[in-house]
């Protein structure tokens, strides 16, 4: 669904993402992983279309977008989550919500969507009418997530979900993660918890200073001691 092809990132003369080739099929949770500073944002920020890619080809759905705009990308189904929970603090819980839904035209469409992902989040329905800079760390990270899920994309990034969270909401926010899973939705997920991501993923990915040291099954990397103590500070 989603292929990247020789994909670098420069920031002037800093090299973030080197030579990076992935891809992601339909219904796969893929793990990206990798210390801070591994070019982790740039790469997903690079699929989106907020950073420009140096060279390298994005195809997604069997099409070129390399260069093509973020909201061209929303409109095909790529949709991002990104890190720092970024909502709107002075918008309640539902503008929020209805802003990620702005791209679609259908009003039933909207409301469905609506219905669905308050649903799955019921704390967003208990919080509906409060602004989002009031809710906690965890319940802003919901937020984050089910607005960038309204705009019906068929794959979802999401920017280290679980950064600066308890542990139990930590937990939390997998099991949700989990769930969209099970509801079949294709997933790049971002982070730096490894053997929780790594225990959901399919496969992953693994960047460190810009470049891939590993590709293939999520369990391998999570039974590499090796790896993930030299690169994730992890045994
Ligand atoms: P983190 O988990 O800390 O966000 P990351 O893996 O997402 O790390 P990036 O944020 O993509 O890493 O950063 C990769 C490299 O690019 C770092 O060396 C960073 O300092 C640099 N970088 C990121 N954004 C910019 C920018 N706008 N201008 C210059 N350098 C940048």
């Amino acid at each position: 669904m989603l292929e990247l092809e020789s994909v670098s990132v420069d920031y002037g003369a800093v090299k973030a993402v080197q030579s990076v080739s992935l891809r992601v099929e339909e219904g796969e949770v893929v793990a990206l992983l990798g210390p801070n500073g591994a070019g982790k944002t740039s790469l997903i920020s690079a699929v989106m279309g907020i950073v420009p890619v140096s060279s390298g080809t994005i195809r997604f759905a069997g099409q070129d977008v390399t260069f093509a705009s973020p909201e061209d990308k929303v409109r095909k189904g790529i949709g991002i989550s990104p890190e720092g929970r970024r909502v709107f603090s002075n918008l309640t819980v539902a503008e929020n919500l209805q802003l990620g839904a702005s791209a679609q035209p259908d009003k039933a469409v909207r409301a469905e969507q609506l219905a669905k992902y308050l649903e799955m989040f019921p704390i967003l329905k208990q919080r509906y009418r409060q602004k989002a800079g009031t809710l906690s760390g965890g319940e802003q990270q919901q937020l984050a997530i089910s607005r960038c899920l309204m705009s019906r994309p068929r794959i979802v990034m999401l920017d280290e979900p679980s950064l600066g969270l308890a542990p139990v909401i930590v937990e939390k926010i997998f099991d949700l993660i989990a769930e969209l899973k099970a509801s079949g939705l294709t997933i790049l997920l971002v982070e730096q918890n490894a053997n929780e991501a790594l225990s959901i993923a399919d496969r992953a990915y693994l960047l460190h200073s810009g470049r891939l040291r590993f590709e293939g099954a999520a369990q391998d990397l999570f039974n590499s001691d090796d790896l993930m103590t030299h690169y994730m500070g992890v045994g």
